[in-house]
């Protein structure tokens, strides 16, 4: 099941090679970008400087804050005539970050989504519903675009009226579903409601929000789905970037397209394969906007062992970004941590919100979780037993002492596109 045999099974010295020639091509290009040009010249590297692909640690990283600042169209490599597409990340403070796309770029990304959905076993035989935000976002156009490449049926339904998604599944008989993990925990509770069972579902496409191998079972059990993590980000074109195979077991990430770099995010020096820190990536094939080892914020490692489908060497799953990262009383906490331990316990739901404040000087977290009705009997002194039982597994795993509150089914907010469960309030006191 591949989609481009010949780049996806390179063996590592052609893969080298081609990964050398690519670098330089894109070191050429990006002496169109005036941020690089200065950039580069103040680090005293002349083109000839990058004769090896370890050259590549003489050049600063690029951050996200330097793309903010190029606002709007700063770090494009192309005049705009050549732009064809324009999307734009969602910036919690200030301006977005602005991307660019060639007619070129659209076809490679559309090519990188095709590599995905082909690995799992996809084809045009596929009816695939695409369950996230169309608009700047680039998870909608640009699954959509690979999935037509492919040449199955695509259903553009996006983000929304959730019951009418569950009927167009079932009327049209859908197979395929991509969408955030907590959408599609929301859709099979809507399901539940509606006591529809979406037996023509197969493949459930999940991704731009880190998830649990917990919730992966729990969804694969509500959905009748084998869920797949998928991973990319909009400076890098989008989603696309890495995938996982059948395995399951780690994401492969295509390195003919994405130079990629793992470091300690505190010293910017490399960490070995099998070491975790944070994924720094030079896109590679980028036409309109390249990138030199752009620091994604993601936390992951390299995987040191190989891949029954050989393919080339795997990204253990994103456990976090380093900006989702909270830091409670010097502790590291990441929302996915909290859901990991909630999804193990029967007696509450999966629907959580967490608060964090600062009282006294001091960090308090407060998880407010969903009770689940079917396992709850509602005796007083069971509510308390079971509140007890929750702090206990949250400490267990987090090593910190939480709050929690058990509420009503239903009474926390649902999220279609990124779920946002941390609500952080020690910057407006
Ligand atoms: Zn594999």
């Amino acid at each position: 099941m591949f989609w481009d045999k010949k780049i996806e099974t390179l063996k590592p010295a052609d893969l080298q090679d081609l990964q050398l020639r690519r670098l330089k091509k894109t070191l050429h290009q990006v002496q169109n970008v005036e941020f690089y040009r200065n950039r580069l010249n103040s680090a005293g590297l002349k083109n000839t400087a990058i004769k090896t692909l370890d050259d590549i640690q003489k050049i600063p990283f690029t951050k996200k804050q330097d793309l903010r600042d190029g606002y709007p169209f700063g770090f494009f490599a192309v005049p705009l005539k050549k732009i064809v597409r324009i999307h734009t990340t969602s910036g919690t403070t200030g301006k977005p970050t602005v991307v660019g796309y060639t007619r070129k770029d659209l076809d490679t990304w559309a090519n990188l989504i095709a590599r995905n959905m082909t690995m799992i076993g996809i084809s045009e035989d596929d009816v695939f519903q695409n369950m996230v935000n169309y608009g700047m976002f680039t998870g909608g156009l640009g699954f959509h675009y690979g999935a037509e490449k492919i040449g199955m049926a695509v259903i553009p339904s996006a983000t929304g009226n959730t019951r009418r998604q569950i009927e167009m599944i079932r009327d049209f008989g859908v197979t395929t579903i991509h969408c955030t993990p907590s959408y599609a925990m929301h859709l099979s509770e809507v399901a539940e409601e509606m006591d529809i069972t979406l037996d023509s579902l197969k493949t459930g496409i999940f991704g731009a929000e880190p998830w649990s191998e917990t919730m992966r079972h729990t969804l694969e059990a509500r959905l009748g789905v084998t869920a797949y993590d998928s991973y990319g980000l909009s400076e890098l074109f989008g989603p696309g970037v890495a995938f996982e195979c059948p395995e399951r077991n780690g994401l492969h990430i295509w390195h003919d397209c994405y130079l990629v770099e793992i470091i300690d995010p505190k010293t910017g020096e490399r960490v070995s394969d099998g070491e975790r820190g944070e994924l720094v990536v030079t896109p590679l094939v980028k036409e309109a906007m390249p990138l030199l080892r752009y620091r994604t914020g993601d936390v992951t490692m390299l995987m040191e062992d190989g891949c029954l489908c050989s393919r080339s060497k795997k990204i253990q799953r994103i456990t976090g970004r380093s900006d989702d990262m909270l830091v409670i009383r010097g502790i590291n906490v990441f929302p996915s941590q909290i859901e990991h331990v909630l999804l193990k316990i029967p007696e509450v739901g999966n629907q959580f919100m967490v608060y964090i404040d600062r009282i006294n000087h001091l960090d308090e977290m407060t998880v407010d979780v969903e009770i689940n009705r079917g396992y709850f009997s509602g005796e007083l002194a069971d509510l308390a037993k079971l509140q007890k039982k929750v702090v206990k597994e949250l400490h267990d795993v987090l090593e910190l002492r939480t709050t929690v509150k058990l509420v009503e089914p239903g009474s926390l907010p649902r999220f279609e596109g990124k779920a946002k469960r941390v609500i952080d309030r020690r910057g407006d006191m």
